[in-house]
């Protein structure tokens, strides 16, 4: 069976959600918390939701540097990383997060080679913010970055799609793929709404789970 792996991010691969971290940290706490809760609700586009909290904050990149330095990934995932590369499947990171700080935890974690679809989050020299947002759908959901987008188009025929994720924004990658390992909110989506889904602590669940799957 061939298989290609989509993962969430924060919550996920990280262990902490930096994307709410970085902007509590970094812009104002109340600011934030009070847009994540109206944009859950549907009343603000995903999009809105991240330029106005870039509007709010500051930071520079050597700022980003250090606190992505220590942000710790799930133990599990470096293991996972090869043993899917051992096997030559295709792994993605798909978040509605920001590139930037995905790219830098990764790299502090020894793991330079996944492929990151994200919002674009460009620092300014004087930590001003901005974000930019190259997968945004507007017939699909409210997220910057629609991961439902990513795993239709990146399938290839005869392909099973995996989908590996922990929140509010993963449910359209749960929509789109073949199957899906969840925890978290989106394990009680799956429960409420009927979605069939395996459940994961860590990614050393998931390796286990896709190897029976894989007949090893
Ligand atoms: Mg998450
Ligand atoms: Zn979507």
């Amino acid at each position: 069976m061939k298989l290609r792996i989509f993962c969430d991010f924060d919550g996920t691969i990280a262990q902490n959600d930096v994307g709410n971290l970085v902007f509590t940290t970094f812009g104002n706490p109340d600011h934030w918390w009070n847009l994540v809760d109206r944009w859950r609700k549907g009343e603000l586009d995903g999009r809105d939701l991240w330029r106005r909290q870039c509007k709010v904050s500051n930071m520079t990149e050597q700022q980003l540097d250090e606190f992505a330095a220590e942000q710790p990934v799930d133990p599990a995932f470096p293991a996972f990383v090869t043993f899917c590369e051992q096997r030559n499947i295709p792994v993605y990171v798909v978040s509605d997060g920001m590139d930037a700080y995905i790219s830098k935890i990764l790299r502090f974690n020894g793991i330079n080679n996944l492929k990151i679809r994200a919002n674009r989050l460009e620092i300014h020299p004087d930590g001003r913010l901005s974000v930019e947002f190259p997968y945004y759908q507007k017939d699909c959901c409210n997220c910057g970055n629609c991961k439902g987008y990513h795993v239709k188009k990146e399938k290839r025929p005869g392909e099973k799609t995996i989908y590996i994720g922990d929140g509010f924004s993963d449910v359209c990658g749960l929509k789109a793929a073949d199957i899906t390992f969840a925890k978290g909110y989106l394990l009680d989506y799956c429960r409420e709404n009927d979605f069939e889904c395996k459940t994961f602590n860590t990614f050393s669940d998931v390796q286990n789970q896709l190897k029976m799957l894989l007949g090893e």
